[in-house]
This record gives C-alpha cells, sequence and structure tokens, in this order.
C-alpha cells in the first residue's frame, strides 16, 4: 500500500497522528474533521494515499462511496440535521486542501451559509465524543 509519511491522512491512517474516529475497515478510515463546518462534519479517506480522484483506483472510490452510504445514515440518526452535503474537492483549484483523497459529509441546517471548510479548531474531547455517538448510530 502506498503512503507519503509527510501526509497527514497518511499519518492518520496509519495511527502515527490521532483523530475522532468513527469507522475503519481494510480500505478506508472514517473521523471527524478537526476544522468542522458543522458538529459531525465527517471525512472519509482511502487508507492508501492516492493525491485525489485523478489519481485513485476506481476500486478505491468504491469503497469510499460504499462507506458513504453507512455514513451518511448515522450521521442522520446521531446528529438529526435538516440536510446533508457530501463533497469532494480535487486540486487546489478547486478549494482542496489536503492532498489526499477524501470525501466530505457535512451536516446541514435550514439557512445557513454554504460553507467548505470551518475556521474554528474543534475541541478535541468535543469531536471524541460526537465521533462515539455517530460511530454508535453505525451499529443500529
Ligand atoms: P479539503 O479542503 O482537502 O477537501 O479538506 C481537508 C479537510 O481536512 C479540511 O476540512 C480540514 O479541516 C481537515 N483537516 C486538515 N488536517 C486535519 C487533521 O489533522 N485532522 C483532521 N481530523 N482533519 C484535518
Ligand atoms: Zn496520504
Amino acid at each position: 500500500m502506498v503512503r507519503d509519511d509527510s501526509c497527514i491522512f497518511c499519518r492518520i491512517s496509519a495511527g502515527a497522528a490521532p483523530c475522532a474516529k468513527v469507522h475503519e475497515d481494510a480500505d478506508t478510515l472514517t473521523f471527524l474533521d478537526i476544522f468542522p463546518v458543522a458538529p459531525g462534519h465527517t471525512l472519509i479517506i482511502t487508507k492508501e494515499h492516492f493525491t485525489d480522484i485523478f489519481a485513485a483506483t476506481p476500486a478505491a472510490l468504491e469503497a469510499v462511496a460504499r462507506r458513504a452510504s453507512a455514513t451518511a445514515l448515522a450521521i442522520r440518526a446521531a446528529m438529526h440535521p435538516e440536510g446533508l452535503g457530501v463533497f469532494q474537492l480535487n486540486g487546489a483549484a478547486a478549494g482542496q486542501t489536503v492532498f489526499h483523497y477524501h470525501m466530505h459529509l457535512i451536516p446541514r441546517r435550514d439557512g445557513e451559509a454554504f460553507v467548505l471548510h470551518g475556521r474554528e479548531r474543534a475541541d478535541d474531547e468535543q469531536l471524541a465524543i460526537l465521533a462515539t455517538r455517530v460511530a454508535a448510530a453505525l451499529e443500529t
């Protein structure tokens, strides 16, 4: 499996950096964003290092998409948002800031401004509580 030690998501996926983990399988890791746009803002990443959709294999994209289904249902059950934004950025011109393939799932409420990135670093304890809540909803 290709990894890049200078990549923060590779370090998280290897267990060398912490995250508020929601789920893990052989091909993907799901955890909460540390600069959330909204509580419960979740990322699904490939375990293998692919820069973006252009580099990722169809199998890797499929693995992330498969997790998107279960994760979306769990976020809805745990957070009760009015909507859920699912998006995925490729290249700096598209707003990508971490160059390791990932998908965002963002709980949305009526009337909220549409933003792609949060400005405030979340509290780690709060992230851990929310990750546990979403993970528990995955199992129901
Ligand atoms: P992008 O802009 O590449 O689509 O999104 C990257 C996301 O990763 C951003 O929303 C950013 O807040 C998040 N992020 C960056 N570094 C870390 C980190 O170390 N841990 C976690 N959990 N999220 C991160
Ligand atoms: Zn990486």
